[in-house]
């Protein structure tokens, strides 16, 4: 690690780095950074860097509050959109408390812990997210829910402005060491999407957090705003991050069976099985806000019943056409406001668990769900996801395989912003009602 130590400074000093921002995230997946000069990037590199933690959202008690930040030397990426005299470039950290002991309520710490656990079974664990989002208007320094154009799904040139932007995002990722596969308009009014290659879940956690800071950065210098909150608009779209996930064994794609039904291997299929057994627990790290429900109702490409298909979309758990060393299983219900570490963990443990205990999934449904009755549905074992992040927790808590998965500090911290944010929302009177019942009653 010496040898990883002194090549890293020669680089960061060939790059000319004037600072260094250390970055993590919060339970919320919400990123934060500290910045030290590069004078300090060889302490940060060898000892680490104290900072207090009491300040972060659902992280630690006031009297137990320094964490340690450990830079990832994998994760080194110049930060394209700063002054690039005096560059600054980040490296994302874990976090340890005293005694160099790995802080539980650290999410990357929750999702490395869950890839082990898979590596000692020979697996390794790869997602594909595809993240969706909206670019609003900004007036007087504010973001609105005004579009910037009126395209729609695979459109060209909706307006050049959007375009131009997403151009730019794509370029500054491109430039951080995503390899782009895809950009294009979504379905809804200024909602775009871009994908990135799939790989290790770990990486893949670490790019979903980095693209939402760099899409927001590069949107706000054109006078945009970014969003990747699900709904913000109603009756339109909202905006989703499916995640496609595969298992490996040395290297190979052990979800495909030339033989198997479908294609599939029996692995794959217990895959499914655990994640459809586990999926209203998963909801509540996939879909943590209290605005993640209003995206998750019929009639807009979003999933509400617990099911899967070969074909069709309206399904939680779609498998794509394409098999070989691209078979995966496509999980349709996480949106961008998730934390990526706490989600993946959860859909890796779920699978795991169906894979140990061979969990047979339900029948695979290639009609559209949406046009079934309540009994057709019933008789298939169709049940639906929870309705609301209320509903949600009290799946996550009555579930044992997904809270062992995040671990008591994770799961006392959501319990908190569960409460928190529902009884918030409860006191709040919503222009809805003004309008149903102000004149009526
Ligand atoms: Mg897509
Ligand atoms: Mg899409
Ligand atoms: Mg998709």
């Amino acid at each position: 690690s010496g040898d990883v130590v002194s090549g890293m400074l020669e680089r960061i000093d060939a790059d000319l780095i004037k600072f260094i921002r250390l970055q993590f995230t919060d339970i919320l997946g919400i990123p934060k950074n500290v910045a030290i000069p590069v004078e300090q990037a060889e302490k940060a590199l060898t000892e680490g860097i104290w900072f207090d933690g009491s300040s972060i959202e659902g992280f630690t008690r006031i009297e137990e509050s320094d964490m340690l930040l450990k830079p990832d030397p994998a994760t080194y990426a110049i930060l394209p959109w700063r002054p690039q005299d005096g560059r600054v470039a980040r490296f994302i950290c874990d976090l340890q408390t005293y005694g160099g002991k790995p802080f539980e309520g650290d999410p990357r710490y929750v999702l490395k812990k869950t890839l082990a656990e898979a590596a000692k079974m020979g697996f390794s664990f790869n997602t594909g997210p595809e993240l969706e989002f909206f670019l609003f208007q900004m007036q007087n320094g504010r973001p609105t829910t005004e579009f910037v154009d009126r395209g729609a799904y695979f459109d060209l040139a909706p307006n050049d402005a959007a375009e131009d932007v997403r151009r730019e995002i794509v370029l500054a990722l491109s430039d951080m060491g995503f390899e782009i596969e895809a950009s294009h308009h979504e379905v809804a009014e200024s909602q775009h999407e871009i994908d990135f290659k799939y790989s290790d879940a770990l990486d893949t956690a670490d790019k979903v957090i980095t693209f939402k800071f760099a899409a927001k950065a590069i949107a706000l210098k054109s006078g945009m705003h970014a969003t990747f909150m699900p709904k913000p608009i109603g009756g339109i779209n909202g905006s989703g991050m499916h995640t496609h996930g595969s298992l490996s064994k040395d290297g190979k794609n052990i979800f495909f069976d030339p033989n198997g039904d479908k294609q599939l291997s029996d692995t794959a299929r217990y895959y499914i099985g655990g994640l459809l057994h586990h999926a209203r627990a998963i909801t509540r790290v996939a879909n943590p806000t209290i605005n993640s429900y209003k995206r998750l109702v019929p009639g807009y490409e979003a999933p509400v019943y617990v099911s899967w298909s070969t074909a069709n979309r309206s399904a939680l758990i779609r498998v794509p056409a394409a098999r070989g060393n691209s078979t995966r299983a496509e999980f349709r219900s996480p949106d961008p406001t998730c934390n990526p570490y706490l989600t993946f963990a959860s859909m890796l443990a779920a699978g795991l668990d169906g894979i140990k205990n061979k969990i047979e999934p339900p029948e695979s449904t290639d009609v559209n769900i949406f046009h079934m009755t309540a009994t057709e549905r019933k008789n298939l074992g169709i049940t639906m996801l929870p309705g609301s992040l209320y509903e949600a927790h009290e799946a996550l808590l009555a579930d044992p395989v997904i809270t062992n998965t995040l671990g008591n500090h994770v799961v006392s911290g959501l319990s908190a912003i569960t409460t928190a944010e529902h009884d918030s929302f409860r006191m709040a009177v919503h222009p809805w009602e003004i309008e149903r019942y102000l004149n009526t009653f």
